[in-house]
């Protein structure tokens, strides 16, 4: 049994196997020494702790769910736990380890023939090379399926590039950048591997972010970027092999939900039993445990919900509307249990150095991206009702 956490209040931690249950007390430790003590400070200071890359690298997370290139105890229930961990103490760091190990492997892992994954995804499962995943655009988010404005030509034995990414985390200073652009003749969806050092790709940081300001986003700019046909990947042929890696990676997404909702609730909960008013613990306080209790609920909530889809997808029964309900649902949920955690927490909820309110913004970013709330209802409206509505 792990230790007692009150974040846990059904005990699924027990419904996972001892090699489980390891890993995830691994990945718990080493955000609570290496990442909690800094977290704060990167997250103000909008900079990314590259010296915690090596010993994120020691943990041999990377790719867990994908065969052959994971460590052992290979599934995606053990990649739902890993993003909640991650999540439960920094938001930021859980992103950049899902862009990289989800999105950028995964599109990889998917896409790529076999001579693009073994070039890459060993170095990227030791986290020798650092990926990023190029899909949303300036103009254009939610709609992407259809409306990649970036494109690409073939000329002989080469593609070139053009067009501009937008939010595009870790291109900062990615080794690789996955990159989806339109075939300007079949107006198809293609992905490419661009390398770091590329002198058609250009990456500058987003600045003044309200949420994951830890994570580098980037603003890419692709002018006349030349990329070998060695680097297409190989096995995307339309928009349809992107959405497969969207649909993938979106129930990690929903974990991490999990996770941030976890990391504030338990601050919160610790908070209230500490702090005192009218000579109480405010935790004695009818109206501060409902709102406890409103919390608990929601995450136990999500948390089994999860666990569940994580189920589906190991079964390999998964589909997009499972992935959207769960992504929905949770980063819902969560907006509510950060927000009744900064509420019991009076104005020391809105201090950083309270550990709330970082979770309090970076919920937003969870809120909006693989997907936003609305854009999964969609996927969800149409499964049930077989009307799609995304467009009136
Ligand atoms: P828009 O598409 O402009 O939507 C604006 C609003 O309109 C939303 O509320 C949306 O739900 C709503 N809307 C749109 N269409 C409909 C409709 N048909 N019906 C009802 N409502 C609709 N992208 C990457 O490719 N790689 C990354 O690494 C990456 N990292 C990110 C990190 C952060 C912190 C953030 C915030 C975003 C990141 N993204 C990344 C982009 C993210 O996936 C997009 O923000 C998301 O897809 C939404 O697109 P948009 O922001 O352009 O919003």
């Amino acid at each position: 049994k792990l230790p007692p956490i009150d974040g846990d209040f059904y005990d699924l931690s027990l419904k996972l196997t001892e090699r489980q249950r390891e890993i995830q007390l691994k990945v718990r430790h080493f955000m609570e020494k290496e990442i909690k003590p800094i977290a704060n400070e990167y997250w103000n200071k909008a900079e990314f702790p590259f010296e915690i890359i090596p010993k994120m690298a020691e943990l041999d997370i990377c790719g867990i769910a994908y065969d052959g290139i994971g460590p052992d105890e290979q599934s995606f229930l053990m990649e739902g736990i890993i993003a909640m961990e991650l999540a439960r103490i920094d938001v930021s760091i859980s992103t950049f380890f899902g862009v990289h190990s989800g999105l950028a492997m995964g599109s990889i892992y998917v896409c790529g023939s076999e001579e693009q994954k073994q070039e890459w995804l060993p170095k990227m499962q030791r986290m020798e090379k650092i990926g990023a995943f190029g899909l949303t655009e300036p103009d254009v988010g939610s709609a992407v399926a259809g409306g990649l404005g970036t494109t690409c030509k073939q000329g002989g034995d080469e593609w070139i590039l053009n067009g501009q990414k937008k939010w595009i985390g870790n291109a900062t200073f990615a080794d690789v950048v996955v990159i989806w652009a339109r075939d300007e003749d079949s107006g198809r969806a293609k992905g490419f591997l661009v390398r770091k050092g590329n002198p058609g790709f250009k990456a500058e940081k987003m600045e003044n972010k309200m949420a994951l300001r830890t994570v580098q986003n980037a603003l890419i700019t692709m002018k006349d970027c030349r990329v070998p046909e060695s680097d297409r990947l190989q096995k995307c042929e339309s928009f349809k092999d992107t959405a497969k890696v969207l649909k993938m990676t979106r129930a990690a997404v929903a974990w991490q939900a999990v996770g941030c909702a976890r990391g504030a609730y338990e601050s919160a909960l610790k908070y209230t039993k500490k702090r005192e008013q009218f000579g109480r613990p405010i935790a004695s306080f009818q109206l501060i445990q409902n709102h406890l209790v409103e919390m608990v609920s929601n995450l136990t909530a999500m948390q089994t919900l999860c666990f569940r889809l994580s189920e589906l997808q190991d079964e390999d029964l998964l589909t997009d509307e499972h992935a959207s309900l769960a992504k929905v649902f949770c980063s819902m949920r969560t907006r509510d249990v950060v927000s009744r955690a900064r509420e019991v927490m009076g104005g020391n909820g809105i201090l950083l150095e309270h550990d709330v309110a970082r979770f309090v913004a970076d919920a937003e970013a969870i809120y909006s991206y693989e997907g936003t709330k609305e854009i999964n209802s969609l996927i969800v409206g149409r499964a049930i009702t077989g009307y799609s509505a995304f467009v009136s």
